[in-house]
Formats: C-alpha cells, structure tokens, sequence
C-alpha cells in the first residue's frame, strides 16, 4: 500500500480496489505443536463467525471421510495435507488465515506458506516458552521481515515467570517486546489481564471473550481473590512502565519490535485483543518485490503468485490446485491472466476460494486473498500470473532439507522413468531432488516425513513406479555459491561425491552432518554456503 492518500486513478474500478486492499489483513499462525494454534484458530473464526460450530477445525474420522476424494493420503491419516484459507470478517476489515501444516504435515509448503502472508501472529506455551518449531518458523517469516504479534497462550495453567517469557523472545530471536496486556496472577490465580494502554482490567469470569473496553477497576480491589499478590502485581506494572519499550508501529512493521498479548485460547480469553491488534496494526497487503520493480498491491492489473500446488492423489482426475497469493488489483472470474514462465494466457474460468472445510467458486477476489487455481500442471511454484506487465515476483525461496533419502527403485529398468517423474515432482514442490554429481542414484531432501508419503503414493499412482527410501550418508544440503566461479570449480573438483544438482542444475553441497558441514565451511574459503535458495 502506498502512504498517499488520494488514489492516482479515480475511476470506480479502482478505488474499490484501494478500499478492499486497505481491508485486507492476510496472516498466519506460528507455534510449536501444542502450544494451541488449532484452538486459537477456532476462537479467531468464531469472532468473525466464519463457523459457527468450534471444533470444526480440527475434525476428524466418520464426516471427513463422506466429504470427497480429494486426497487418498489425506483421508487415511486422518490429517490436513491441503493448507487451507480461511476467511473471516471483523469490524469491516476481511481477514485471511493461511493454515501452516504442523505436527505430522509439517512440510515445505509450511515455510512457503509464510512466503505468501503479510504478518503473523506467534503462539506461544507460557509454560515452554520459544520451542524449536516457533524459533524455525520466526526466521523464515524474518527472510521478509514479516512482522509478528506475540500471544502467550495457557496463561490459565503453570506458567513460566512473565519477565522471563519477554526476555526469552528477545534474546533468541532478537525481537524487542512491547506487552500490550499484562497477566493478574498467573496459573490456577490467573483473574485476567490489564490493559497497559488504557490501564483497564478485563477478568477472565465474565466478559473475557468480548472485546471492547475493559473494566476500570482497581487492581487492589481484586485483593482476596485466590492468592493473587496485589504488591506483586503492581510492582510488575511498575517495572513494565519503567523497562519496556512503549509501542512502536514502526518498528513492528519492520518486523523488529513485537506486541504481545496474554490470554487462554482455551478459554476463549485474551483473543478478542489479539484480534483487535491484528486489525489495527498488522499491515494491510504489502507491496511485493519482482523483478522488474515494486509491485503495489492497490495497482489496478491484476498479479499472482503461486506458493502452493496440491495435486489430486487420485488418478482418475489428475488435475491440480495452484494456489495463489494477488499481489495486486482484482481477480474476476473469466479473466484471462498470462502466466508469464511460459507467456501464454489462462483462463481463470473456475477460482476458487477455501475455507476450513470447503471451496467454493470466487467471484472476485481482491490483492492480498488467496485462491486456487485448477489446472493441469501448467502451474508451478513460484509462477506469477499478470493482467498486464510481464513482471515475476521473486521470493518463493527453497529450504534446505531436514530429512534426506536416497530413492530406491523396485525395478531398476524403470530409471529412466523416475528421473522423469522426480524432475515433475521437484518442480511441482512435493520434494526437491539432488543428483549427486558422481552419477549415484538420486537424492531427495524434505523438511516434513509426510513429504516422502505423498511422494511414494504419488510415484505408485500417477506413474506406476513403486520406491523405497533409504537412509543415505548425506543428511544435509546446502546451496553453494562464489563470486569466483575458479573457486567455486575447485570446490566442486574436491568434493566430488559430495556435490550434487538440484531441480535448476545449481550446485548442492551434501553433508553427513553438522560436524562436516562446519569442518567443510570452515575451509572452504571464498566459498558461500546457504539453507535457502531464493527464487530468481
Ligand atoms: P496445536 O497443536 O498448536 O494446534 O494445539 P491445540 O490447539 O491442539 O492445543 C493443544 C492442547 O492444548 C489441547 O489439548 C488444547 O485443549 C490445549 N490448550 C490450548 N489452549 C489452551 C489454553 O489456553 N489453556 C489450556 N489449559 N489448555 C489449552
């Protein structure tokens, strides 16, 4: 969104462009398992009234099997693969939760999912603190300086001590912290939060799940009230004013300073000023960097990338999903849109949009929504689709496997196949492949063991080629790089079997393990080793 007030193009066209992208507030949720996310995404959608019903989010068994057959893996785990979108409204402002895949679905489409938001909200167990998941899903949103709101969930149960909480996100993750509430007694004593900026008290009996004006109380008054220590609290609230940080918008846009709530997803409390802060401060649509220039996201031509394919398992209906962040202007339905990879038209005869459950045809959809986009494996990660200017948005980055696997054919005759089925699936993003360069059979790196089910039942379905995995002596990769390709080529030479190609032909560097790889870097000077290949 540009600052300026007045929109360059006053036609109506356009400043119903502008006043939908201005309502726009496109995020995600980062936590580690179990810190609550499933239950804070469904008090989030009961505020906007997306679903009526909580507990749909997760549901599982008996009524999803009925639903469809979108996905055979999907259906037999009993698991989410798709990452949904889902839509709801708040106060005139339309927000779109993109649903990063955790637990046992935890993928790369997890990371690239983050690509395609413009802030997120960081969930945190107040009695675990930052976990390794969180701390992993911070530094991808911080590639693009995504900014984050903090809430600090399970304040209802034992709970690490608060100042301790603060100093912990700003010591591993280098991110100032602005308490916008603070907790009245913490775990079995948990009564509620104040507010720090209007000094109300909002108490978790009565009221907790609304928003609006917390009550004016005093905090003596809550004397008597389980062992809540009244000095102790002030004194805490003394200190807050003197030692943290006051708010800084700006500072948080540029995804340095964090705002953090308090609350019990569980209890439905603390939400509704997460929500509140959510639409006030999280940015509307950013403009997206592409080749050619910044891309507004309130630009009148249409433009779209694509973060996500979700391919059907069933083999009657190869087609696929491509699911597409707007950058910029409106979507219609029947447009045309060039996919500019390959300078043809599309036709978006059929877009649609997702919700927890469901889809259904998008009409219109406006920079900053997502939709999918049913093709036949025309689109890949990464394409970008234009109403105009042949521009492509950069910054659907590859991640450096966590998990790699060297493929196993059950017919060797068929070897020439799987190169040609593993080249498809790389490219659609379901795994990424590594030739090593002395010829060995090929690698494959995910960051999520489902990756290599989808993969599996992929290769059986859709190409008759049964696989196994086995554990190779690689265990990491690295993109490698100089700025002096001679060294660059001595490197290559000495590493031989350690080298391999990725889907592009760009040089991977293979480890055994975090002792090599740092025994390696170390000497090899002049030479860059990077866990993440950014989109050129
Ligand atoms: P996810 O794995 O991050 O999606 O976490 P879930 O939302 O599934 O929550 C994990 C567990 O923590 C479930 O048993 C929840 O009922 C519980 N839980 C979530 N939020 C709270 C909370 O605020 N307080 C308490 N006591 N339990 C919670």
């Amino acid at each position: 969104m540009s600052d300026i007030a007045i929109p360059a193009d006053p036609s109506p066209l356009h400043s119903s462009i502008v006043t939908e992208v201005a309502r726009r507030r496109t995020f995600a949720i980062i936590s580690h398992p179990d810190a609550g996310k499933t239950t804070l995404t469904e008090k989030l959608l009961l505020f906007g009234g997306a679903i009526n019903l909580a507990g749909q989010v997760k549901a599982k068994g008996e009524r999803r099997n009925t639903r469809s057959d979108w996905m055979k893996i999907e259906r037999d785990r009993g698991i989410s693969v798709v990452t949904s979108v889902m839509t709801f409204e708040f106060e005139g402002l339309v927000f779109n939760l993109l649903d990063t895949p955790g637990h046992e679905d935890f993928s790369e489409d997890t990371y690239r999912t983050l690509t395609a938001v413009d802030s997120a909200v960081m969930v945190i167990d107040a009695a675990k603190g930052i976990e390794a998941r969180t701390r992993k899903l911070f530094e991808v949103c911080r590639l693009r300086d995504i900014p984050i709101i903090t809430f600090i969930n399970k304040m209802d149960r034992e709970s690490r001590d608060t100042f301790d909480l603060l100093d912990e996100i700003e010591k591993t993750l280098a991110l100032d912290t602005t308490p916008m509430t603070w907790p009245v007694g913490r775990g079995r004593d948990f009564l509620g939060t104040y507010d720090i900026g209007t000094g109300g008290i909002r108490l978790l009996e009565g009221g907790g799940a609304k928003t609006g004006a917390a009550q004016q109380i005093d905090i003596a008054e809550l004397a008597g009230r389980g062992n809540l220590d009244v000095a102790e609290v002030k004194e805490e609230l003394a200190l807050v004013s003197e030692a943290c940080k006051p708010f800084d918008l700006e500072a948080f846009r540029e995804g340095h300073l964090t705002p953090v709530y308090f609350g019990s997803a569980l209890r439905n409390f603390g939400v509704g000023d997460l929500l509140e802060g959510l639409g006030k401060f999280a940015p509307p649509p950013r403009a997206q960097d592409s080749n050619l220039r910044k891309v507004e996201a309130d630009e009148k031509g249409m433009t779209a990338f694509v973060f996500k394919i979700q391919a059907n398992m069933d083999p009657n209906h190869r087609d696929r999903i491509a699911f597409a962040r707007l950058c910029s202007g409106k979507l219609t339905r029947g447009m045309k849109a060039k996919l500019v990879r390959t300078g043809k038209n599309m036709s978006l005869s059929s877009p649609q949009f997702f919700f927890a459950q469901d889809r259904a045809l998008a009409d219109e959809a406006f920079a900053g929504d997502v939709v999918g986009i049913p093709n036949h494996g025309t689109l890949r990660i990464g394409d970008t689709l234009s109403e105009g200017e042949d521009i492509t948005f950069v910054g659907v980055p590859s991640f450096a496997p966590e998990i790699v696997r060297r493929v196993r054919l059950k017919d060797a005759m068929k070897a020439k196949k799987l190169k040609e089925a593993l080249q498809q699936m790389s490219e659609e993003g379901v795994v990424q492949v590594f030739r090593p360069r002395d010829g060995a059979p090929a690698l494959v790196g995910v960051v999520g063991s489902l990756q290599l089910d989808v993969l599996k039942a992929r290769l059986d379905a859709e190409y008759q080629l049964p696989v196994d995995f086995e554990v190779s002596e690689f265990q990491l990769a690295r993109w490698i790089s100089s700025d002096d390709p001679k060294k660059l080529n001595a490197f290559v030479a000495a590493n031989g079997s350690g080298v391999a190609d990725d889907v592009d032909g760009d040089p991977v560097y293979l480890a055994k393990n975090e002792f090599y790889l740092g025994y390696t870097r170390e000497r090899a000077e002049g030479i860059v080793f990077s866990a993440i290949k950014d989109v050129k």
